[in-house]
């Protein structure tokens, strides 16, 4: 049996990450979509929120199980018994900060693989932040999330001072 854990912050969960546990799907016999609890981020949804919204993306998904965790990621993964963590690349720029992550998981348990995917391109330059900073203002997200999604976002944004545009 190969579990994989898929971590991310998932605030909320878009089509990019959708993309990356489609395809980690194909790989493993279990995928854990973990999010991380980390209130440094200032999330704009709860876990539970979260939980909820990626349970409706991934319904379809028979090995998908959806957790979340505080701690380090790699004794998450040993708890779990999960053999690979996965991550998704983007743009070069994810690139740094991704190799410096996994090379700092390896030294901490070299048993768990990090494997990186990439999402089909109409997805690269698409994360969490700028769908709520795009929604926030009232602007189209449709195609970016699920309308599970949507309808949250739209919820959170009702009655925002900042929806329409007005010249100061
Ligand atoms: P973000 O980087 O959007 O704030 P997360 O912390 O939730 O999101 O990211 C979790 C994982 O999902 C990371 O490995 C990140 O690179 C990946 N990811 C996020 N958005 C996309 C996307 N559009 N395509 C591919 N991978 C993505």
């Amino acid at each position: 049996m190969k579990t994989a854990i898929y971590p991310g912050t998932f605030d909320p969960v878009t089509y990019g990450h959708i993309d990356i546990i489609e395809r980690a799907c194909t790989l493993f016999d279990r995928v854990i979509v973990a999010i991380a609890q980390n209130p440094a981020k200032k999330p704009l949804f709860s876990v539970d929120e979260r939980k909820e919204m990626i349970l409706a993306a991934t319904r379809n998904l028979k090995n998908v199980e959806v957790d979340a965790f505080e701690g380090l990621l790699v004794e998450y993964a040993r708890l779990r018994k999960a053999q690979a963590i996965i991550r998704g690349l983007r743009a070069v720029s994810d690139f740094e900060y991704e190799l410096q992550m996994a090379l700092m998981n390896r030294n901490l348990n070299e048993d768990v693989v990090t494997v990186f995917l990439m999402p089909h391109e109409k997805y690269v330059y698409l994360n969490s932040s700028i769908v709520k900073e795009v929604a926030s203002y009232g602007g189209d997200v449709s195609q970016l999330v699920p309308d599970f999604v949507l309808r949250k976002l739209r919820e959170k944004f009702a009655g925002n001072a900042n929806a329409g545009v007005k010249r100061l």
